[in-house]
């Protein structure tokens, strides 16, 4: 498997399009069988989960609705631990089923400030779909209810996930050396 440089630093194959591709329509079949019968709205979280957002959607065989707003709190490497909300959201939660999307979750601290903000609103449900899972990494403990992959605590680029900046256009996910 070819080793790939993104700026200073090479990253190794780790998950390859195929892998990546069978997994998230296993997980759109699974989602899908789960919400029969209702009209489940997603929120995508930018800017990691528009490539795992956009291919999960498609896969999708029930009515859905999707909506993609933008949290923050990674620079370079490491997480700043702000959470900042850039893009905000314009659909009301009242009542819906609910099911964010997120890249990846890695210490949780993103998604543990932001799902109070979303419970605020009174969803009928709330539930988390995450591509990628670091579990070595937990600092804030999260349910996820759909993950694509569980991996070891390295950093990793492609397929949406940059390192600052880029990286976010390959079609497959790399892993620090
Ligand atoms: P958490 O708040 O769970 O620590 O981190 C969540 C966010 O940090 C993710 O949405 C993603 O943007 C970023 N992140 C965490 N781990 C990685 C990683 O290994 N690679 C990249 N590119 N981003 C990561």
């Amino acid at each position: 498997m070819p080793i790939i440089k993104v700026h200073d630093k090479s990253f190794d194959t780790y998950l390859s399009e195929e892998v990546i591709q069978n997994r998230i329509k296993e997980m759109a079949a699974e989602i899908s069988r789960d919400y029969a019968g209702k009209r489940p709205l997603f929120i995508a979280i930018l800017n990691g989960s528009f490539m795992f957002a956009a291919d999960l959607f498609k896969h999708l065989s029930i009515n859905a609705e999707i909506c993609f707003i933008k949290l923050a709190s990674y620079k370079g490497m490491k997480s700043s631990g702000n959470v900042v909300t850039s893009i905000g959201l314009e659909d009301d939660l009242f009542g819906k089923d609910v099911v964010i999307v997120e890249d990846i979750v890695d210490t949780g601290k993103t998604l543990h400030n932001f799902l109070p903000k979303l419970l605020h609103q009174q969803p009928k449900s709330l539930k988390i779909a995450s591509l990628l899972h670091k579990p070595e990494a937990t600092e804030y403990p999260l349910q996820l209810d759909y993950i694509g992959f569980d991996i070891p605590n390295k950093f990793v680029v492609g397929y949406g996930l940059d390192y600052d900046g880029l990286g976010r256009n390959l079609k497959e996910i790399y892993q620090l050396v």
